[in-house]
């Protein structure tokens, strides 16, 4: 049976950490799907077809990967409507081991049959979100090494019209 496994993320905007996550992953499953989903913990910069647009680019060197979204269903419901039997998640740290835990032992009261496989962050990564990039490039701090070259130009064409 193909193994399928779902990324769910807010991916606001993807970085270089969850792009080496999801190439480390793609090697993993059969296919790998990319869930670009809505947090309603955080208040998003980039609209999910600007975040969609965005992986999609990103990824588009993987064969494996593909990107959905969607905003109002749960992570499980939408694994088991895509055959995909195991989350994909990254660890940065200790705050994000709690963190992900919450996460997967609340997936797994919901659904007994799907699996979180995690794997550590790259550690040239594992100090970087899209948050602390975000604020730092508001600054115009240098960003670029952490970000895919189309995250770059989405900022890069959002301060443009802003400044227009
Ligand atoms: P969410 O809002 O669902 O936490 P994120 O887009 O912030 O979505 O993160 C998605 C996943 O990617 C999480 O498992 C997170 O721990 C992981 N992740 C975030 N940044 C990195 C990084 N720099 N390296 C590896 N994994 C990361």
């Amino acid at each position: 049976m193909k193994k399928i496994a779902l990324f769910p993320g807010s991916f606001d905007p993807l970085t270089m950490g969850h792009l080496d996550t999801i190439e480390r992953g793609a090697k993993l499953f059969d296919e790998l799907i990319i869930g670009v989903f809505v947090n309603t913990n955080k208040k998003s910069y980039f609209t999910s077809d600007e975040k969609m647009a965005i992986v999609k680019k990103s990824v588009a060197h993987i064969p494996n990967v593909r990107v959905i979204t969607q905003e109002n269903e749960l992570t499980v419901t939408v694994a088991e409507k895509l055959g995909a039997k195991f989350l994909l998640r990254g660890i940065r740290s200790i705050k994000d081991y709690e963190y992900e835990k919450e996460i997967a032992l609340m997936n797994r009261h919901l659904d007994r049959d799907l699996e979180t496989v995690f794997l550590l962050a790259e550690p040239k990564y594992s100090h970087i979100s899209s948050s602390i990039l975000k604020e730092v490039w508001t600054f115009n701090g240098d960003v670029k090494e952490y970000l895919p070259e189309a995250v770059y130009r989405a900022l890069e064409e959002k301060r443009e019209n802003s400044e227009k």
